[in-house]
């Protein structure tokens, strides 16, 4: 399948059934219990980075780039803590779902982050910061590189990822399931080597500077900051 194929899969997904399972995954509401773990999983990879970046303590003012921002659960608390953020998203239902969760929580800062729908491929500009977090389950090996190339392109200083891991195969393919119903639902979530990546990053000019991994049951991320050399 080719790339535009499988990124209009990725669109209408995430503009249909897609979003409303994440949308109740990232939010506060009742879920069932699989649900409530990934939900307690992602939240630990924001915290993450947000203990990252805050212990950097120069936040107020850092151009921060969150590709793939989904429902703005990462974008809102970096506005919140005066960074300056723009965010984007292939969904366009994800994206307005960000931007009315940041108009209701964000109060006089939520002139800090700024929405758009876009392939995060088509991203233009520089910032200090790029961050795209729980998106490469989405690219194939083979379309990797060209992505993290990109996102490169545009980071002045560091380049924040998160990938669910090859290593944790067989709980990766139960919970695709869930990801992608239909028959095509094993194809479509993607498993990544971190050897492949850090070799990526190292094309690129940047080298690893921290990592973290997130298990819980059913949600396995892998975290990594690069910076550039
Ligand atoms: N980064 C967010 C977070 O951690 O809360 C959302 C993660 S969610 C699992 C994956 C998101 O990536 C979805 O909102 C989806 O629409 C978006 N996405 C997938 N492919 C994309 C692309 N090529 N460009 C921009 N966004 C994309």
């Amino acid at each position: 399948m080719s790339v535009a194929d499988d990124k209009t899969v990725v669109r209408e997904y995430f503009n249909s059934t897609g979003f409303d399972r994440w949308r109740r995954i990232y939010g506060d509401g009742e879920v069932n219990k699989v649900q409530l773990d990934i939900r307690n999983g992602h939240q630990q990879t924001i915290d993450r980075v947000l203990n990252w970046l805050k212990a950097d303590d120069n936040l107020s003012g850092l151009s921060i780039c969150d590709a793939g921002c989904g429902v703005g659960s990462l974008s809102i608390p970096l506005a919140e803590a005066g960074a300056i953020v723009t965010a984007s998203d292939i969904s366009e239902k994800m994206v307005s779902e960000a931007r009315e969760r940041a108009t209701a929580t964000l109060g006089d800062r939520a002139s800090n982050v700024k929405f758009s729908t876009q392939d995060l491929e088509a991203l233009e500009g520089r910032y200090h910061t790029v961050i795209c977090l729980d998106v490469l389950i989405h690219y194939p090996d083979d379309k990797m590189a060209d992505m993290i190339a990109h996102l490169a392109s545009l980071a002045e200083s560091r380049l924040i990822l998160s990938f669910a891991p090859k290593t944790f195969a067989l709980t990766i393919l139960k919970k695709i399931g869930e990801f992608f119903p239909g028959p095509s639902k094993t194809t479509r979530a993607y498993q990544h080597r971190e050897a492949d990546i850090v070799k990526i990053f190292e094309n690129n000019g940047f080298s690893i500077a921290r990592q973290e991994m997130t298990s819980t049951r059913f949600y396995f991320s892998r975290l990594l900051e690069a910076v550039r050399r």
